[in-house]
């Protein structure tokens, strides 16, 4: 049995060293699916703190910048090996710090190897284009440079991957980095970086710094000497930090919520579209920011389709991710699930009609954890706040329309823009969809959640600042580009 002697205290990473908060104040990580087991203690720092983090990322970056390309990106493959060899402990550090099942924190550690396998081959990539110039004895073209130092501030949900497709592209195009992951899952970003540290990476080119987002995420957001602020986390907070980036001229990228529907036609294969609903909206306990969370099905088809979703949604096995057989975990903490028990409380009191699930799931196997039953609602209609806001949670609306324009009428028809899917056979459905709905993400005939790591990943209108990450978009927001004139 684990005591709180045996718990661990994590500190904070700044020049190459493990140091200890000036405050020091640490906070306890907590498991969601045992709420009385400590994790992990991590730093509770300030301002301080990040000021020395800064410092020391400014000069690295000096250095950083005139090291090859190509060599910036074998630290990358080195980091990769790190992760990898630790693959199953830190899969399950995430599992205990945020409730996702095992199998999914594997799948997404091994994303994030890949992800660095990705951008250390990037470095190896062009960097700039010629361009005639109307002077023939003249050459010109342009080069991308880094920004700097670059502040990374992520959410809990996806504690490795998302770090990880910021960190890798900013190194590998000569930034250094401040990075300040969500405090919920620190313990787990304290394993990454120290795969970090394992690769030999010249001291204060990457620095973390935890504790409180208004303090530290915050302190980024204004800090004068850092140049570019790659963010993913709510559409509230995501605001705030292109305010502030904004009003001092930093450069700055968004990536935050979504209200992300599944349209499902007449025409569709109706067991495909059901494992894409329950897949794209209940995995990982709906708490991805492509999960699915509207589901808008043709009248013709609507009761069959709902029947089998129903039956499918009955097997599934909620408990500790870390349970061999278990399909979905606890939602991430105490505060999550209240946020999921009040959105669903705010259906029933407007008028929808739970199908299945609604409560909070209770016996002994389940009082010490944060667990919500996956929950479908059906009645519902496009103004419904549970049609609206994003739920972060295991909760489905189901919506009955008439046809496919009314489907992508009612699909736009949210603030948010991030991932959209359809299931049809038609082509012209297809195409319809593939034109008029509104998402950074489009996917046919596949769920909402899930895009390859090569490929841009970002939203439209309130998801996103619209700027893209992985992939090769990923340089057009962590460097600038210089227009180069030479006349010899
Ligand atoms: P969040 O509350 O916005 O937090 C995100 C990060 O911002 C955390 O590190 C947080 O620190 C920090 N933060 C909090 N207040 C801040 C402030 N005033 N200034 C600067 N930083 C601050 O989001 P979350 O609850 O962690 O994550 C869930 C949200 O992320 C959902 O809305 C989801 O849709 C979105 N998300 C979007 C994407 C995407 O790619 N579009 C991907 C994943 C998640 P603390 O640790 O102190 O909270």
């Amino acid at each position: 049995m684990t005591t709180l002697a045996d718990v661990k205290t994590y500190l904070n990473y700044i020049n190459g060293s493990w140091v200890p908060s000036t405050t020091e104040q640490v906070c306890a990580s907590i498991n969601p699916a045992y709420k009385n087991e400590i994790v992990g203690y991590v730093q509770t720092s300030d301002k301080e703190d990040l000021d020395k983090a800064v410092a020391v990322a400014k000069q690295a970056q000096v250095s950083w910048r005139k090291l090859s390309a190509p060599a910036r990106g074998e630290f990358l493959f080195k980091i990769a090996n790190a992760i990898e060899a630790r693959i199953d402990e830190i899969a399950e550090t995430m599992t205990k710090e945020m409730g996702k099942t095992f199998p999914e924190a594997k799948g997404e550690t091994a994303r994030g190897v890949a992800i660095l396998r990705y951008y250390a081959g990037e470095g190896m990539r062009k960097v700039g284009d010629v361009i005639p110039s109307t002077d023939s004895e003249a050459l010109m073209f342009t080069s991308r440079v880094p920004l700097g130092v670059v502040g990374v501030i992520t959410p809990w949900n996806f504690p490795v991957a998302i770090p990880i497709w910021k960190m890798a592209p900013a190194l590998v195009y000569g930034n250094s980095v401040v990075f300040k992951p969500a405090q919920e899952t620190a313990v787990t970003a304290a394993k990454i970086i120290e795969c970090f540290d394992e690769a030999g990476l010249p001291n204060g080119v990457v620095n973390m710094v935890t504790g409180k987002g208004t303090v530290i995420g915050q302190g980024i957001s204004d800090h004068p000497d850092i140049n570019g602020i790659t963010f993913t986390g709510s559409d509230s907070v995501g605001k705030r930090v292109g305010q502030a980036a904004l009003a001092r001229g930093a450069k700055y990228q968004l990536e935050m919520g979504g209200k992300n529907p599944i349209i499902v036609t007449a025409d569709a294969d109706l067991d495909l579209a059901v494992e894409a609903t329950i897949s794209g909206g209940l995995r990982s306990t709906g708490q991805k920011c492509t999960a699915t969370s509207r589901v808008i099905v043709q009248k013709e088809i609507y009761n069959e389709f709902k029947e089998k979703l129903v039956a499918k949604v009955s097997e599934i096995t909620v408990g500790d991710g870390l349970h061999e057989g278990i399909w979905m975990g606890p939602c991430a903490s105490e505060s999550q699930q209240n946020t999921v028990l009040s959105y669903i409380e705010k259906g029933i009191n407007e008028g929808a009609t739970v199908l299945y699930g609604a409560k909070k799931l209770e016996g002994p196997e389940f009082e010490d954890g944060f667990y919500v039953e996956p929950t479908l609602f059906e009645d519902v209609t496009p103004n419904m706040t549970i049609a609206q806001e994003e739920i972060f949670g295991p909760v489905l609306a189901l919506i009955k329309v008439d046809s496919i324009e009314e489907a992508l009428q009612v699909a736009n028809d949210v603030q948010f823009g991030l991932s959209a899917s359809i299931f049809t056979t038609n082509i012209g459905n297809m195409l319809s969809f593939i034109n008029d709905i509104e998402a950074g993400l489009v996917r046919i005939n596949a769920e909402s959640a899930g895009v390859e790591l090569q490929a841009p990943f970002g939203g439209m209108k309130q998801s996103s600042s619209h700027s893209r990450e992985q992939g090769q978009a990923a340089i057009e927001f962590f460097t600038s580009i210089k227009t180069v004139f030479v006349k010899g």
